[in-house]
């Protein structure tokens, strides 16, 4: 890591998360005598969603077939396995479970198969409720889907091997730098930035919950905009871990992106249940009450919050219920684990929060949105899977900017 950023480069990364250390890697893999620097306004990499995740390699099941998720999540994972493999961090295929409680939720599980079986999931089948008892004993349902090919992995560990491969290949990082306008001047786009001014041949952002904010200044359209919603999590006392073989997932509503509150062993043994999915006033509202005023101003000036608030209000009122009282939270989670007992749980410190992009007309974008302006190539909706789909996003991202004049 280096404290300066350099006058001038050949390619500038800004955002030092998982996709833009992936997508600075796969640049210098393509062009290995440019000089490109990754400029990021943290200590280090990974300290936003990427190091605040729940740490599943998706397998692909949720997305639309032919969408950018459903492509680059199968192939995003494929690659995550072998990339880890080779660099020696724990990347466990311990599978999971989607699990269907009540008979209105097997219309949408029987959708979440076609998809996932036209996305080439690997191994994904349906399970009746004795198998699902096999594969999860403590998980209860009518029906399920079963995942083999599903994961967990430490993203902050990922970014790091990352970060490592771009520099040992001549990448620079330079952290404690945030842009803060960007122009095009000529041939080139000018940062300016906490550190004073880079002139760059080319940019990437991939500025997570922030991505808006740099894409309008460099002239791009305002919508969508990224509005931040806090995913907190529970944990299983150690004694109670037991309840939980790998990762047990509910039918997730179909109007909504998010996937639904899960039961998710990670890589250290610890079961967390979560995350949540509230409407907060910052971007990095990692403490429920902390408010940025023009994080929520932004919010909601955006004609997109008040109309999706206004399609969504139950589910907020839901969301607000489970964030505020952990009886509820373990009542939802109950649903698939019906042994699951508020005794079980605890607190948990950790939580992140999604950038999610909404659009002027009240939609919650689903699909990866990737876009340009001079010089530049902009990732303005890079939400969940988009750590499993790192590796092949930055493949797109480096074939976007090879094509940007
Ligand atoms: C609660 C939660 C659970 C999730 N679970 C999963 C999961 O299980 N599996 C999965 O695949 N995905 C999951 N995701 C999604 C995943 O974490 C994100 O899609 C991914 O980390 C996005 O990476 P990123 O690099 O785009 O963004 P980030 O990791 O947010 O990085 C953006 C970076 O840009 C920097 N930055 C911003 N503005 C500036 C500026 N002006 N100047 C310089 N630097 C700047 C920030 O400091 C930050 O480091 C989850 C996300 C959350 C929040």
């Amino acid at each position: 890591m280096s404290p300066n950023a350099p006058p001038r480069c050949d390619i500038c990364v800004v955002g030092g998360g998982i996709v833009g250390v992936a997508a600075a890697r796969e640049l210098k893999r393509r062009h290995a005598g440019a000089e490109i620097v990754v400029l990021e306004r943290e200590g280090e990499p990974a300290v936003h969603q990427s190091g605040h995740s729940s740490g599943v390699i998706h397998a692909g099941i949720y997305y639309a077939p032919g969408s950018l998720k459903a492509r680059l999540c199968v192939e995003g994972a494929r690659r995550l396995y072998e990339y880890c493999a080779g660099r020696g961090i724990d990347a466990r295929r311990d599978g999971k479970v989607i699990v269907a409680t009540r008979e209105s939720e097997l219309p949408q599980l029987d959708e979440l198969e076609r998809r996932g079986l036209a996305n080439g999931v690997p191994g994904l089948r349906r399970i009746d409720p004795s198998e699902l008892r096999e594969v999860e004993p403590y998980a209860n349902g009518i029906a399920a889907l079963h995942s083999p090919a599903t994961g967990v992995v430490d993203y902050r560990a990922v970014t790091q091997a990352l970060a490592a491969d771009f520099e040992a290949a001549g990448g620079r990082i330079v952290t404690g730098c945030e842009i803060r306008s960007m122009a095009p001047a000529g041939a080139s786009v000018t940062l300016a930035h906490s550190g004073g001014r880079t002139e760059a041949a080319k940019v990437v952002l991939c500025a997570g919950p922030w991505a808006d904010r740099l894409a309008v200044a460099a002239g791009a359209d305002p919508d969508p905009r990224v509005v931040p919603f806090r995913g907190a999590y529970l944990r299983l006392r150690p004694e109670r871990a037991g309840l939980v073989r790998a990762n047990i997932y509910p039918v997730p509503d179909p109007d909504l992106p998010f996937l639904g509150m899960h039961l998710t062993r990670d890589p250290h043994g610890t079961v967390l249940l979560g995350p949540t999915a509230l409407f907060v006033g910052a971007r990095d509202a990692y403490r429920l009450r902390r408010v940025v005023p023009r994080d929520l101003a932004e919010s909601l000036l955006w004609p997109g919050t008040r109309k999706m608030m206004r399609r969504h209000w139950r589910t907020g009122v839901t969301e607000l219920r489970h964030a505020v009282s952990i009886d509820s939270f373990v009542a939802e989670c109950r649903r698939y684990v019906p042994e699951l007992r508020r005794e079980d749980v605890e607190r948990s410190s950790h939580s992140g929060v999604r950038a999610q992009a909404i659009a002027r007309d009240g939609s919650l974008i689903d699909d990866f949105v990737v876009s340009e302006t001079e010089h530049a190539v902009h990732v303005r909706n890079a939400p969940s899977p988009a750590a499993t789909s790192s590796l092949a996003l930055a493949e797109l991202i480096a074939d976007r900017l090879d094509a940007v004049s």
